[in-house]
């Protein structure tokens, strides 16, 4: 940040001295075109000058050159002030980021389709459905069409709620009540609240529609019964308009981003995905973790112990991303201090405590094994695999 917050300095710089140079030249020429056209004025009907005129046209050509020299001058302080910014993005930034590189991370065809796959699934989540054909077609992968359908539905209901038409949403929503039900998702019923608001908005003249409409909430009095008292109470404010009553905050139109937020949470989570691109993700988290990796490689090339960064699924050092980026945790068996992988999973034992699989097996002593954190002794069988 701070490394942005210092280039964004000397572009400023740029632009105050770009500005300025451009008022003050342009200010320049102006005048002395006005000075050459009054001269031509003059000149046009007399065939001889005057020593006057001799004088002023000298002085004036004079003047021009001087406002041209000038002006080259300025163009190339300008430029010592563009290329300032080029040395501060290298001053800045890393542009070298090979040495905290996985080698061979990326490569095989294996992997490159699965780059392309991540890639191209980013691009359909956005909504570039072009772009992720383009590059299905390029890369020669293949993606089913189903998995497409839910993206393309997602962005049709999506993009219509941004044109504030809610029917699309509120057919969805009605479809998946049940499932919508399951996850405690309040979007129909933000949904049915909006399509009211909208009524109580056009005034009087829908009110009976309104009135009408209102039976979609009545199912969700029990659950948020305060909401609804204020919808209704709204409505008695139809003839003077919602805008000029106590209820103007409901017309707000924050309503309609908190509504395509809520709709975005509450599909994806239906259809298992997660709300955010993973690609987005991890390079959001990669660009967190590239600071802290780049001084600690910066400390073991000096102090020479390279070897400790060997773990290709292990960072040298623990990096907080902050509670954004916390997602499901990897568990770190409390007796061998390592984070366990799949072929070694935390086992839980009858006691409620968990330890690894590896550390399981060297705790056990033949038949039974000891607790590490209490007394109980079990058979090392009857301990569970958790997964996270
Ligand atoms: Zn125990």
């Amino acid at each position: 940040m701070e490394s942005c917050s210092a280039v964004e300095r000397e572009v400023e710089k740029v632009f105050s001295k770009f500005n300025g140079l451009k008022d003050h030249s342009s200010k320049n020429l102006e005048e002395l075109c006005n000075s050459i056209q009054s001269i031509q004025r003059e000149l046009r009907d007399d065939d001889k000058l005057t020593a006057t005129q001799t004088l002023i046209l000298t002085q004036t050509v004079r003047r021009i050159k001087e406002a041209v020299s000038r002006l080259g001058q300025e163009h190339k302080e300008l430029h010592s002030t563009v290329s300032k910014v080029g040395k501060s993005i290298d001053r800045n930034f890393v542009n070298d980021l090979t040495s905290i590189a996985t080698d061979g991370a990326f490569e095989g065809v294996e992997k490159t389709d699965l780059l392309n796959e991540v890639v191209c699934e980013h691009f359909m989540r956005q909504g570039m459905l072009d772009i992720a054909d383009a590059l299905i077609t390029e890369a020669n992968l293949e993606i089913a069409e189903e998995k497409k359908e839910p993206f393309l539905e997602l962005h049709r209901i999506l993009g219509a709620l941004k044109q504030k038409d809610l029917e699309p949403a509120l057919s969805w929503a009605t479809s998946n009540k049940d499932r919508l039900r399951e996850i405690n998702s309040c979007l129909e019923f933000k949904l049915h609240r909006l399509k009211f608001i909208d009524l109580l908005r056009q005034g009087r003249m829908s009110q009976t529609e309104a009135l009408y409409y209102s039976r979609h909430l009545s199912q969700f009095a029990t659950q948020y019964p305060r909401d609804l008292q204020v919808l209704m109470g709204s409505m008695l404010y139809l003839r003077q308009g919602i805008e000029n009553s106590p209820y103007a905050h409901l017309v707000a139109p924050i309503y309609w981003d908190e509504i395509c937020d809520v709709f975005t949470r509450d599909a994806c989570c239906l259809l298992g995905m997660s709300v955010e691109s993973p690609l987005s993700v991890s390079i959001r988290a990669g660009c967190l973790a590239l600071p802290p990796l780049l001084n600690i490689r910066q400390v073991m090339q000096q102090r020479q112990v390279s070897g400790v960064w060997t773990n290709k699924d292990e960072l040298p050092v623990e990096i907080d991303l902050g509670k954004d980026y916390r997602y499901h945790s990897t568990f770190a068996c409390p007796i061998l201090r390592q984070q366990t992988t799949d072929t070694n999973p935390p086992m839980r034992l009858i006691c409620g405590h968990v330890i690894s699989k590896d550390a399981l097996t060297k705790l056990s002593n033949g038949t039974k094994v000891k607790c590490p954190y209490c007394p109980i002794e079990q058979l090392p069988m009857e301990a569970k695999q958790i997964f996270f």
